[in-house]
């Protein structure tokens, strides 16, 4: 049985903690979650497509998008924009599909508040020297960048109580295993097919 709504699932964490790789194999395991793109005033790096991995934006772009209240969330991080355009959230909600918003904490606060049903999911790091290793491993950002990016870290970590799960990601495949069961429980919980089962009461 499925219930009639998809879930808002936010996955959060450390920038460098393997969010985008985690959400991307996530999507190809389970076809009934959809992928939040975001917008960003982000320069694109390089394999970076518009529409797929972000919606890149002037400065001027962006903060229309938030005059006219297109974004269901928004945040600086490291003097750029980063927001979820809210109609293919509503859209994907009310199909029936999941849909995952790959998200910086600040963000997933303010999508708390909009959401509380929603599910909070904080993808941790095995340590604080892997997640270095592995914004350094990506190769794309200067050393500068990274200094800056492991501070901000430190002060993500410290957000975790205001999460349902907490995730480890030591491998992608093993990440994406719990954060597929978390979801699957997700569909089952009581409370959210009460309704459901007492329709079926009333037929019989
Ligand atoms: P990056 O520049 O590495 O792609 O992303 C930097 C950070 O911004 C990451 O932590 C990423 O999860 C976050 N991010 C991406 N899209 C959004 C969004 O729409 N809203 C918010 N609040 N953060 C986002």
């Amino acid at each position: 049985m499925k219930d009639d709504k998809g879930f808002l699932i936010v996955l959060s964490g450390p920038a460098g903690v393997g969010k985008g790789t985690v959400c991307g194999a996530l999507r190809e395991k389970v076809t009934n979650i959809d992928y939040s793109v975001s917008a960003t005033t982000r320069k694109p790096r390089p394999g970076e497509m518009e529409g797929v991995n972000y919606f890149f934006k002037t400065k001027q772009e962006f903060e229309k998008m938030i005059a006219e209240d297109k974004l269901l969330e928004w945040a600086k991080y490291l003097d750029n924009y980063y927001g979820t355009p809210i109609e293919n959230v509503n859209n994907t909600i009310s199909e029936g599909k999941d849909i995952i918003l790959e998200i910086e904490v600040q963000g997933a606060k303010k999508v708390k508040e909009r959401y509380p049903d929603g599910i909070f999911i904080f993808l941790m790091p095995p340590s604080l020297a892997e997640l270095r290793n592995r914004i350094e491993g990506r190769g794309t950002e200067t050393e500068d960048i990274i200094d800056k990016r492991m501070s901000v870290a430190r002060e993500e970590l410290e957000m975790m109580e205001n999460y349902d799960y907490v995730v480890e990601n030591d491998e992608v495949e093993l990440a994406v295993h719990r954060i597929q069961s978390i979801v699957t429980a997700e569909h089952c919980r009581r409370e959210r097919l009460i309704e459901k089962y007492k329709q079926l009461a009333e037929v019989d």
